[in-house]
């Protein structure tokens, strides 16, 4: 068994977290270090799916509900606008593999992720 990951670790209750939306199957909480003034995390509370190519085979439904949701944290949040990041791959910033999406706003910069 792989080792459970910081999100499930929070999903568990085992790490805390500042939580933003939560739902039978999804969970949003604010990143521990924003890369801009708004900066939520969105994933699903299964760990089975490490990255967004992953889930959208496994479980197209879980993903369309996650944009979803994002779309909902941003119009509360930073009004309806935003950037929605799945870094997928080391390469390409991915640490925490267990898939999530950074719903960044409120101002963002060409240097946010
Ligand atoms: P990645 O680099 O995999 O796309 O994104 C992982 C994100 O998880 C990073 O932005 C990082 O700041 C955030 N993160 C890592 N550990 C924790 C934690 O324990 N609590 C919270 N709230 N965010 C975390």
């Amino acid at each position: 068994m792989a080792e459970p990951s910081v999100f499930e670790r929070i999903v568990a209750g085992e790490i805390p977290s500042t939580k933003v939306f939560e739902n039978e199957r999804v969970l949003g909480i604010r990143d521990i270090a924003p890369k801009a003034p708004v900066h939520l995390l969105l994933f699903p509370k299964t760990g089975e799916y490490a990255n967004v190519a992953e889930l959208a085979a496994g479980d197209p439904a879980l993903l369309a509900d996650i944009v979803a949701i994002a779309q909902q944290l941003a119009d509360e949040h930073c009004g309806g606008q935003y950037r929605l990041v799945f870094n997928t791959g080391a390469d390409a910033g991915q640490t925490v593999f267990h898939v999530h999406a950074h719903v960044l706003g409120g101002g963002l910069t060409e240097a946010s992720l």
